[in-house]
C-alpha cells in the first residue's frame, strides 16, 4: 500500500488535489446542510470493505454524498456561533501541511516550521503588548488553550503557595466567559466562582475584589476575563482586573478566542486596554484571522511557567527536553502536534498584517450596518449595543417555536445558517460576522425574511 507505484501514486495526487483545488476555487461554495444518519447511510452504502472502494469511487463517494452534509462555514451567509472564514491562501496552505509529515512539536523535528508558527505568534504577543520574552504555541482550539493556561497557572501558583496554606483551586470569572473556563475546572477538579457583572455586563476589578474577599483570596488561582465573549462580543474591564490581579498575586488571563482578533482593529483597539497585562492570552485563528480550523494561537507572558507545568517526561523524550531550544509541545496539554500554526503564517505571510487590519475592520462595518438596520426596522430589536462584531436582537413578538422554524427554513432554503440563541431564559438570535465577504446586501437579505 506504501510502495510508490508511478501510475497509481501519480493518479491519486492528481484526484485528490484537483478535487481540493475545484473546492478551493468554489465562490461561494453552497451552503449545504445535514442529512439523517439513516440518509447518508442510505446514499453513501458501506464505505469500509476488505477489498477497498478503489479511487474513484471513494473520491465519488466524498464528493456526491459526504461532503454536501456538511455545512459550508465560510458561507457569507452562515451567521451563526462563531464561522470560520479562511483566506484561499490559509486553507490551500493547510493542503500543504498535510501532504508533508511534518512533526511540529519539537525544534529538532520541526525546525523551519516552528520558526514560521513563532513568527505569527509574535505578531500576535505585539498585539496584545507582550514582552519579547513571551511565547507560546497553536493548540487545536480555545477550549485547549485555556485548559492548558489555567494547568500552568495552577502549577505556578501551587508552586509559589506559603507552605501550610491551602493549595488554590478555584477560579474567578463571569457567567458570560466560554462554557471551555467551566469545562476546564472539571477536568482540573477545580472550582469556578462567579463574579458579577456591571451594567454594560462586563467584568470589572471592584467585583472581582468583592468576590475574592468574600470567598479567601488564598484559595484562587487565576482570575478568567473575557475580551469578546462568545453570546454577545463583550469585552471586560480589563485594566481594572489586571490591577485586582496584581493587588492579590493572581495569574490573569485573558481568553479572546473569539474577540482577540479586534486587537488588531484600531477602530475598537481602546476596549482592550490593560490586555498588556495577560500573564496568558489566546486567540482563535480560525475565527477572526482567517485561518482554517482548528487553530488557537496561546501565548504566555512567562512561557518557563507554562514549559514547567506542561514538560512531559520519558526516557524517549530526554533527546528533545533536554535540548535547549523551543519545543512548542512544553507549552500545552499534549505531545504529538501538527503544525497547524502554519496556514495562518502563509497567509499572513503572502499579504503582510495592514491586510488583516483590513480584514477585521471591514467585518466591523458590516456588523455596525447590521446594527443599525435592526434599531431601524420597526420588527426588531437589539438586546445590547454592540463591542465588536456580533450583533444580538430579538425579533419583536416571536417566541422560541418561531426562531426555530424561520431558522429552520433558512437552512433548508440553503440561504443562510443563523441559529438562535438564549439570553436570560429568552430565546432571541444573532449575527457574528468574522466573514469579510459578508456584505450589507447580505444581512438586509436575512433581516427581510423576519418581516
Ligand atoms: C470559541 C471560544 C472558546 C472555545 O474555543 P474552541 O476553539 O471552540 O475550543 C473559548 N472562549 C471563547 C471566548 C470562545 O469564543
Amino acid at each position: 500500500m506504501h510502495r510508490f507505484d508511478e501510475q497509481m501514486g501519480r493518479e491519486a495526487v492528481d484526484a485528490v488535489l484537483s478535487y481540493a483545488a475545484r473546492r478551493l476555487r468554489l465562490d461561494p461554495a453552497p451552503l449545504d446542510g445535514p442529512l439523517t444518519p439513516g440518509e447518508i447511510a442510505d446514499a453513501a452504502g458501506p464505505t469500509i470493505t476488505p477489498g477497498g472502494l478503489g479511487l474513484t469511487a471513494a473520491l465519488e463517494v466524498y464528493g456526491d454524498v459526504l461532503a454536501p452534509a456538511c455545512l459550508t462555514t465560510d458561507h457569507p451567509r452562515y451567521l451563526s456561533f462563531i464561522p470560520c472564514a479562511p483566506t484561499v491562501e490559509a486553507a490551500a496552505f493547510d493542503v500543504v501541511v498535510g501532504s508533508s509529515s511534518i512533526y511540529g512539536g519539537s525544534w529538532l523535528e520541526g525546525a523551519g516550521a516552528i520558526h514560521a508558527e513563532n513568527e505569527a505568534l509574535r505578531w500576535i504577543a505585539d498585539l496584545v503588548g507582550m514582552p519579547a520574552s513571551a511565547g507560546g504555541v497553536f493548540v487545536p482550539g480555545g477550549t485547549i488553550g485555556n485548559l492548558s493556561a489555567l494547568v500552568a497557572a495552577r502549577h505556578t501558583a501551587r508552586a509559589n503557595a506559603a507552605p501550610g496554606t491551602p493549595r488554590p483551586w478555584r477560579v474567578a470569572a463571569t457567567y458570560g466567559s466560554h462554557s471551555s473556563i467551566q469545562s476546564a475546572l472539571d477536568v482540573m477538579d477545580g472550582e469556578v466562582v462567579p463574579v458579577p457583572v456591571d451594567e454594560r455586563w462586563r467584568l470589572t476589578g471592584p467585583a472581582l475584589r468583592a468576590v475574592l474577599e468574600a470567598n479567601d483570596p488564598a484559595t484562587f488561582f487565576a482570575v478568567v476575563a473575557t475580551c469578546g465573549t462568545t453570546n454577545f462580543g463583550i469585552v471586560d474591564d480589563l485594566a481594572s482586573v489586571a490591577e485586582v490581579c496584581r493587588e492579590y498575586g493572581l495569574w490573569f488571563h485573558v481568553d479572546g478566542a473569539y474577540g482577540g482578533a479586534g486587537l488588531a482593529a484600531p477602530s475598537v483597539r481602546p476596549l482592550y486596554a490593560g490586555v498588556e497585562y495577560a500573564d496568558s492570552f489566546i486567540v482563535d485563528p480560525h475565527k477572526w484571522l482567517f485561518a482554517p480550523f482548528d487553530c488557537c494561537a496561546l501565548i504566555y507572558r512567562d512561557p518557563a511557567t507554562a514549559q514547567a507545568a506542561h514538560t512531559q517526561k520519558a526516557g524517549y523524550l530526554d533527546v528533545l527536553t533536554d535540548a535547549p531550544q523551543w519545543n512548542p509541545t512544553d507549552y500545552s496539554v499534549g505531545l504529538t502536534r501538527r503544525a497547524r500554526g502554519l496556514p495562518l503564517w502563509f497567509s499572513l505571510a503572502v499579504y503582510g498584517t495592514d491586510a488583516y487590519v483590513r480584514g477585521i475592520e471591514r467585518t466591523l462595518e458590516v456588523a455596525a450596518f447590521a446594527e443599525a438596520e435592526i434599531t431601524r426596522r420597526p420588527y426588531t430589536e437589539l438586546l445590547r449595543e454592540r463591542d465588536l462584531s456580533v450583533v444580538v436582537f430579538r425579533r419583536i413578538g416571536w417566541g422560541p417555536q418561531d426562531y426555530h422554524e424561520w431558522s429552520n427554513a433558512l437552512l433548508a432554503d440553503e440561504f443562510a445558517f443563523v441559529v438562535p440563541t438564549v439570553h436570560d431564559g429568552e430565546t432571541v438570535t444573532r449575527f457574528a460576522v468574522v466573514n469579510p465577504r459578508t456584505t450589507e446586501a447580505d444581512i438586509s437579505a436575512i433581516l427581510d425574511t423576519m418581516a
